[in-house]
C-alpha cells in the first residue's frame, strides 16, 4: 500500500528542493540530510560543532556517495550570529531548524547559555527565514513542554509548568513561531520530539541522551545508572520517524496542519527498567558472551518528567504521519549499529 509518505518522497524526487538543516552535524540533523540528499535535494546546512561532529557528516558521505553529497553545502556557523543565519538561509524553500543545546541538565547547570542558543539563536533563524521569503519553518520542539502536566497521553493543547530552563526555551521557540505566523505570515510546523534515539548519536559525555549513553557502558562492561526506581517511563521515538514527521511538514498541502504543534513519537509507553532489558538483549545478540549486568539505582534526577507518552492522533490526522518503527524495531537497529561502532574502535575485543 502506498502511504502519503511514500507520496511526499516521490514528489520530492520528482520536483527537487532546497533545504537549510540547522544542527544538520548532530544527531538528528545528520539524518535528515542523509534522507534529503539520498532523495536528490539541494541542503544547506548550518552548525558550529557545540555538539555535533564531523564524523556525523563524514558518515552521511560515505553512505550517500559523491554524486549526492555534492548537492550539499556546510556553513560553519553560529545560530548566536545573525548573519551566520542570514547567509544559510539565502536561497532556501524550506528551513528544518534543528540546531540548539539539548539536555535538562545541561540547561540545568548552565542556563545562560541554553537561553542564548535556543531563544536567541532560534528568533535569528525564524527572522533570516522570514527575511529569505522561506515557504515554511519547521523546527525542533519537545515532549519537556508537557512539564508537569500530569495527563497521559500527552495531548497537544494540555502543557503544564516548565521543570527546567531548557523547557523554557523549547516553549518559547513555540510562540515565537506562532508570533511569526500571525504578525508576519511565516508558515511554521513545531514538533514535540519525544526521546528520539537512533544511530550517531551521541554516546559521550555528560549530558549524553539515555540509549546511547547504555549501549556504549553495555558494550564497554560498565556499570550502568537509572536515575530513580526505574519505573520511570518514556515514549521513545526511533530517528526514522522523527525525519518522517519533518518532511511531512514540510511539504503537506493541508494548511489546516500549518502554525500547529505535533507530538512526534510512537504512542507507546516504556519503563527505564524495561528499556535496559531490551537494549541489554539486543545487544547481546549483536556480541556473543557480552555479560548484561543488573542496574544500580541512584537518585531521581531534579528536571526529569516521571512518566511520558504520546498520543499522535493530531500528527496522524493532519499530516498523515504514520510512524515505520516501533521501540523494538528501532532498538535492533540501534543495538546494531552501537556494536558496530564498539568492533570498530576495538577490533581486537
Ligand atoms: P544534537 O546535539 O545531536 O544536535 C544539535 C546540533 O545543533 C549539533 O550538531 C550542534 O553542534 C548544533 N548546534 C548547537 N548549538 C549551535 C549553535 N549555536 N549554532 C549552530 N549550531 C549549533 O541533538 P539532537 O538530538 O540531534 O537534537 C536536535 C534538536 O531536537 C534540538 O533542537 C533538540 O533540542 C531537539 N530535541 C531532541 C530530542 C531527542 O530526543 N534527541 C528530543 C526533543 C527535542
Amino acid at each position: 500500500m502506498t502511504t502519503a509518505y511514500d507520496q511526499t518522497l516521490q514528489s520530492l524526487r520528482d520536483a527537487p528542493r532546497s533545504w537549510l538543516v540547522t544542527g544538520v552535524a548532530g544527531f538528528i540533523g545528520s539524518h535528515l540530510l542523509e534522507t534529503l540528499l539520498g532523495l536528490g535535494q539541494r541542503v544547506v546546512g548550518l552548525d558550529n560543532f557545540a555538539t555535533g561532529h564531523r564524523h556525523n557528516l563524514e558518515d552521511v558521505r560515505a553512505t550517500v556517495g559523491a554524486a549526492a553529497w555534492s548537492r550539499f553545502s556546510l556553513i560553519e556557523g553560529d545560530i548566536r550570529r545573525p548573519a551566520d543565519c542570514q547567509a544559510a538561509c539565502r536561497g532556501v524553500d524550506l528551513v528544518l531548524h534543528q540546531a540548539a543545546l539539548g539536555s535538562v541538565p545541561r540547561s540545568l547547570a548552565d542556563p545562560v547559555t541554553t537561553n542564548e542558543v535556543n531563544i536567541g539563536g532560534f528568533l535569528n533563524v525564524l527572522v533570516a527565514a522570514r527575511d529569505a521569503g522561506a515557504q515554511r519553518f519547521v523546527y525542533a520542539a519537545s515532549s519537556s513542554t508537557y512539564g508537569d502536566h500530569p495527563g497521559l497521553p500527552k495531548v497537544e493543547h494540555a502543557i503544564g509548568q516548565p521543570l527546567s530552563p531548557y523547557a523554557v526555551t523549547k516553549y518559547v521557540n513555540e510562540l515565537y513561531a506562532s508570533v511569526f505566523a500571525r504578525s508576519y505570515g511565516l508558515a511554521s510546523v513545531g514538533l514535540r520530539y519525544f526521546n528520539v534515539f537512533g544511530p550517531r548519536q551521541d554516546p559521550d559525555g555528560a549530558y549524553a541522551a539515555v540509549v546511547p549513553r547504555w549501549a556504549s557502558s553495555m558494550l564497554r562492561q560498565e556499570p550502568v545508572f537509572i536515575n530513580g526506581d526505574g519505573q520511570t517511563s518514556r515514549d521513545f521515538c526511533f530517528v526514522a520517524n522523527a525525519v518522517q514527521a519533518n518532511l511531512l511538514a514540510a511539504t503537506t498541502a493541508n494548511v489546516q496542519a500549518l502554525n500547529e504543534v505535533y507530538n512526534v513519537a510512537v504512542g507507546d509507553q516504556t519503563t527505564l527498567n524495561e528499556l535496559h532489558a531490551m537494549l541489554g538483549a539486543q545487544l547481546a545478540a549483536h556480541q556473543p558472551g557480552l555479560v548484561i549486568n543488573a542496574p544500580q539505582y541512584r537518585d531521581f534526577r531534579a528536571g526529569d518528567v516521571r512518566h511520558s507518552r504520546a498520543d499522535i492522533g493530531k500528527a496522524r490526522e493532519r499530516l498523515a504521519y504514520a510512524p515505520t518503527h516501533d521501540i523494538r524495531a528501532g532498538m535492533a537497529l540501534v543495538a546494531a549499529w552501537y556494536a558496530a561502532q564498539q568492533a570498530a574502535a576495538s577490533p581486537a575485543a
